[in-house]
């Protein structure tokens, strides 16, 4: 018998709100997840748990760009066959998995984590924008492509970003608009990412 007075059920309770935290799982699949885990074979459960554990352990962000990686500087960062003087501003860690996915981009990527978006309250500092900043300095980057995604919040993320990178002097582009208008870059295929990343032109405030 339990004297820290909570119920039997206080497990199955603590793994819905658990699944229930993450992006796009209401509170019903949250159950549906819970009650098939509670269906689920010993081992599997222990191997999602095991998975779940090294993701957390093994993947860090990389120092210099911010994308995912089990060594920092990540593969990318750490390949003297990319072009150093070119950096690709992403919203995600997906969107360089997108453009990787193409292999015609041969620059450095930096992963933003996100959009500007007050009405979710992220700002400027919410992001990797200073980070991003840090590493102009040096003056060997010659282009920055802003490639949020086209929508909205996208939009005026690469706009906030462009009022502060234009005293540095760097050539500034966005991809070019072959991107379908409100879809995630993510999203793309690879033949119109390609397109839109060769016909980039410079970026221009309104
Ligand atoms: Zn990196």
């Amino acid at each position: 018998m339990t004297t820290d007075g909570l119920s039997p059920a206080q497990p199955v309770r603590r793994l819905v709100e658990a699944f229930h935290k993450l992006p796009g799982i209401g509170p019903k699949t949250a159950q549906r997840l819970t009650f098939y885990m509670i269906r689920m074979p010993e081992d599997q459960v222990r191997s999602l748990a095991d998975a779940l554990l090294a993701v957390k352990e093994r993947i860090v962000l990389c120092s210099r760009c911010y994308n995912i990686t089990e060594n920092d500087p990540c593969s990318i960062c750490h390949d003297p066959g990319r072009d150093q003087s070119f950096i690709c501003v992403v919203e995600e860690v997906l969107d360089v998995v997108a453009l990787e996915r193409t292999r015609s981009y041969k620059g450095l990527y930096h992963v933003l984590h996100g959009v500007i978006s007050p009405i979710n309250g992220i700002g400027p500092n919410d992001l990797k924008i200073q980070p991003l900043l840090n590493r102009l300095q040096d003056g060997n980057v010659k282009e920055v492509v802003l490639a949020t995604n086209p929508n909205l919040e996208g939009e005026a993320t690469a706009m906030y970003i462009h009022k502060l990178l234009a005293p540095l002097g760097i050539k500034l582009t966005r991809p070019a608009r072959g991107l379908p208008v409100g879809g995630d870059l993510e999203y793309a295929d690879e033949v119109t990412l390609s397109r839109a990343m060769e016909g980039r032109s410079d970026f221009t405030l309104p």
